[in-house]
């Protein structure tokens, strides 16, 4: 069983916990067991983070950034390593796994800049003999608490940028994916971090509750489902912390007429079928306008047909499983549904249900609306329902029809509908000629209505606002 790492030591959490299995989502067979942790094992964490917070806080900036600079260049080190650990327990391809890894790496990049973003302002003689200046301040004990679907970049959205800020930190992985985040940490304090600057929990409901509602937690970082995220940000807001609240998706890809297919369909695919449909950023529903339905449908349903479904250590698997047998089934549930509710079956992906493992292939599905389930709920699986629109404006209020608004992404040759679209989408990650609009660690993880509960999203300078408090001196010699 997995331990949790309080302070400088790993754990075993108190007599008498639970644990989950760990699968590997490829064959089904277990690798490993996470203990679900409880309150004792919580409060045990938090403090050690609140013991280490005073020395750390403290720390020169320039140590701080130095060990930063050490932890970056070991992840570089153990690159391919962890992207193996990512598709031994997550399934995904180890091409998928190596681009998670590296956008993982980028926030810690972004990290090592704090010397420039933690700077505050300052105004001299803002009345006679008076200067004003502005600092900035850790919050305190921070906590994490990633989904299961990007083991290693989550968790790297969270704490490097928490710590280099001069906070200290508990991540409670994803129960599905706890080992990138295992790995992480050991990684963290072979790179000379002291002890209980990054403490990790493992556990799932109960352990996040602990967290919630701890008085020494002051801000808490939340990414996954989107009841989950209004659930988090809720409780742990009304017990006066900081919160950053990710939310699930249901995202819109148009094609305009004018698109050209030779790009728009690898774009689909990639989009829909990447990371086995289980990404935030997944395009779930793509919209054709006026003709474009002509052109895009037959060349999908060839494509894929032929994407390759497998075990993602193998050369040439496109597609991975997914992350378990039951999230497997229920992905396969909302095939029938749709089904049921009218939609055409277009490709078939249960077939790969057969194999050992958690597998489901690519599926579509033509003539979704969004009353249908399939239309606006998130299924997190290979399954792209296509769907057709009128004009632009259509489409447009297709996308704004749903409660969720992570991202949205146009596929066209005219710089006015993209423009109109930009404009209109509600979307706080929208794209234009790319499949998936994901924002780089130095602009935030943007997501709009339900995707999002909060204020300042994740990394960018949103990142470093969240993870500090101003404090404005006010001054007369
Ligand atoms: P999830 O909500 O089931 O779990 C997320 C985290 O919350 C886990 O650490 C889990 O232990 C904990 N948790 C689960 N249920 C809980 C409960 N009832 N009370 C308290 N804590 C609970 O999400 P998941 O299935 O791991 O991840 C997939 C979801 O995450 C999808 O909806 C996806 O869209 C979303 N996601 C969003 C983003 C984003 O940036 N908006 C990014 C990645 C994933």
């Amino acid at each position: 069983m997995i331990r949790n790492l309080i302070g400088a030591e790993w754990r075993s959490p108190a007599d008498g916990v639970s644990s989950l299995p760990i699968f590997n989502p490829a064959t089904g067979q277990e690798i490993e067991q996470v203990p679900l942790s409880r309150q004792p094992d919580v409060d045990a964490a938090v403090n050690a983070a609140v013991r280490a917070f005073p020395g750390w806080s403290r720390t020169a900036l320039m140590e701080r950034v130095r060990l930063m600079f050490r932890f970056k260049a070991l992840l570089e080190e153990h690159f391919e390593e962890l992207a193996s650990i990512i598709t031994r327990h997550h399934g995904k391809t180890l091409e998928e796994s190596r681009g998670e890894v590296r956008r993982g790496i980028e926030v810690v990049d972004f990290a090592c800049g704090a010397p420039t973003l933690l700077q505050g302002r300052t105004l001299r003689d803002v009345s006679g003999g008076v200067d004003q200046d502005l600092y900035r301040y850790p919050v305190g004990v921070c906590a994490g608490i990633p989904p299961f679907n990007f083991p290693v970049m989550i968790p790297l959205w969270m704490f490097p940028l928490s710590v280099v800020a001069g906070n200290t930190f508990i991540l409670k992985p994803s129960e599905r994916t706890p080992l990138g985040a295992q790995r992480l940490a050991e990684i963290f304090l072979e790179a000379g971090f002291p002890d209980g600057v990054l403490n990790v929990v493992h556990g799932a409901r109960e352990a996040v509750d602990a967290l919630l509602r701890h008085p020494s937690v002051a801000a808490l970082s939340f990414v996954g489902s989107a009841p989950v995220a209004k659930y988090v940000y809720q409780t742990a807001a009304s017990s006066g912390k900081r919160v950053q609240a990710l939310g699930g998706a249901k995202n819109h890809i148009v094609v305009m007429p004018d698109a050209d297919p030779e790009i728009a369909v690898p774009a689909i695919l990639n989009s829909a079928f990447g990371n086995a449909g289980e990404r935030c950023l997944a395009g779930s529903v793509a919209v054709a306008v006026g003709r474009a339905a002509d052109t895009l449908l037959d060349p999908l349903r060839d494509a894929a047909s032929k994407l390759v479904v497998g075990p993602g250590d193998q050369p040439g698997v496109q597609v991975g499983p997914l992350i378990r047998a039951d999230h497997r089934d229920k992905v396969a549930g909302y095939v029938d549904k749709g089904v049921a509710e009218g939609a055409e079956l277009v490709v078939d992906g249960r077939g790969e249900m057969k194999r050992a493992g958690f597998f489901l292939g690519p599926t579509i599905l033509d003539r979704v609306t969004a009353e249908m389930t399939v239309g606006h709920e998130e299924i997190f699986g290979p399954v792209l329902s296509f769907a057709r629109a009128a004009t632009l404006d259509d489409a447009i209020g297709q996308a704004n029809q749903m409660a969720l608004g992570n991202m949205a992404t146009i596929f066209t040759q005219s710089g006015r509908a993209a423009r109109e679209f930009r404009e209109r989408v509600e979307a706080g990650m929208t794209g234009i000629n790319v499949p998936i609009a994901q924002p780089f660690a130095f602009f935030p993880f943007s997501g709009w209505k339900g995707s999002f509960y909060g204020d300042l999203h994740v990394h960018g300078t949103d990142g470093i606002d969240f993870y500090t408090r101003k404090k404005v001196v006010v001054t007369r010699w």
